[in-house]
């Protein structure tokens, strides 16, 4: 199965695998319970918190695109995030980056302030503050490329080396890229995850996780803290989630298609000051991201000229845009990641990390990309007045 192509996997995962009625499409199990074949005689599954057929396709289907060995679909992105934490204990010290995913950073930060482990805010570009501090023997480093909302890159080989090199295990969150376009685990990664909520399902209708790792004994001990804490997926969004993994291998070519125009339209514009999209060959990470990635994917941020004034101006104008949290849907959103995806980072951490009030997130639908700039045109026109 894993000698197929990208493309082929994501379509075919769960095809034909109806024994009982030769259903094409795999049938969405709902039960909450499965009767055992007798006394001490279980079937395969027995009880959905712990596994379910159609969790389990979903899950299979993505450990097959990473290349892993256990796949684990949780009820959503941070509580795959979570499933990872099981692994510390108050002894252990977890690296995370400086510009995560905010939710991700809150997380981090606020079980650290409980005593539950040390928590080490590093940006890993800087090689001497990441080599001091694996000093500190790390048992977690978490690493997000590319990062959230500034589009930078980490070099995961690298990174995973000097880990490794002080026995850290690495998890790469590869929610804003999909296994289409990087794949951590072969990167050395022993841990890949994802927010199924943006472009593995891709249509915003499902809130969902996926975690895969590349050795089965840390999969199967994460899959029984899953199961323990009861932060597995649901049936249903796990039939949703393998639905729109059937048309992530086109949809992600028409984000790209787009993104790429918006960017080059953006680079240029006298309302702007800067773009921050990795497929531009200005940008810092340009030459990691044609090494680590297949392709750049369809996320950006760029700074407006005239501060949130003009942040307000240009929201209030947009008419194809949808203010909102969230990416990787086939609708175009747009925010503003100090007051929305990062408030849960304080202000002073949001500085650090490069976060201004300036700041705009776009994550490029699929929509007509003449639609999609002219929305932006008009707005943008109307910020600088
Ligand atoms: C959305 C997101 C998460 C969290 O996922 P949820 O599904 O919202 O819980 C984690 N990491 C990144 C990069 C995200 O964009």
């Amino acid at each position: 199965m894993t000698s197929k192509k990208p493309a082929t996997l994501a379509v075919r995962a769960g095809i034909n695998s109806d024994e009982h009625h030769g259903a094409v499409v795999p049938a969405i199990h709902l039960s909450s319970t499965y009767a055992l074949k007798g006394f001490k005689n279980k079937r395969q599954f027995d009880y959905s918190r712990t596994g379910n057929p159609t969790r389990s396709t979903f899950a299979q289907a993505i450990a097959d695109l990473e290349q892993g060995a256990v796949g684990i679909v949780t009820s959503t992105g941070m509580a795959a995030v979570h499933l990872i934490c099981q692994l510390l204990t108050s002894k252990d010290t977890v690296i995370i980056p400086h510009d995560c995913y905010g939710g991700s950073y809150r997380l981090f930060t606020h079980l650290a302030k409980r005593g539950l482990f040390t928590v080490l805010v590093v940006d890993q570009n800087d090689e001497q503050a990441l080599a001091q501090a694996l000093q500190q023997k790390p048992k977690l480093v978490l690493v997000e490329s590319p990062s959230n909302p500034l589009l930078r890159l980490v070099d995961i080989k690298k990174v995973t080396q000097a880990s490794h090199a002080v026995g850290a295990l690495v998890a790469v969150d590869n929610t804003f890229l999909s296994p289409l376009l990087q794949q951590p685990l072969l990167l050395g990664a022993d841990i890949v995850f994802h927010s199924t909520t943006k472009y593995i399902n891709g249509h915003s209708d499902v809130v969902g996780g996926v975690l895969v790792t590349k050795e089965k004994e840390l999969g199967e001990e994460l899959a029984w803290w899953a199961n323990c804490i009861g932060i597995t997926g649901s049936p249903f969004d796990s039939y949703l989630a393998l639905r729109g993994l059937k048309t992530l291998p086109l949809r992600m070519k028409q984000h790209q298609e787009n993104a790429n125009a918006v960017a080059k339209y953006l680079q240029n514009h006298a309302a702007i000051n800067a773009v921050y999209f990795p497929g531009l060959i200005d940008h810092p990470g340009h030459e990691i991201a044609k090494r680590q990635q297949k392709d750049f994917g369809a996320m950006m941020s760029f700074e407006i000229k005239g501060g949130v004034e003009a942040v307000k101006v240009l929201f209030d104008n947009l008419s194809l845009f949808t203010l909102a949290q969230s990416l990787g849907g086939v609708e175009s959103l747009i925010s503003h990641p100090s007051t929305m995806t990062h408030a849960g980072m304080e202000i002073e951490a949001q500085i650090a990390a490069g976060i201004t009030q300036s700041l705009i997130r776009i994550s490029v639908g699929i929509e007509d990309v003449s639609d999609i700039i002219n929305d932006l045109e008009q707005a943008l026109l109307a910020s600088q007045i």
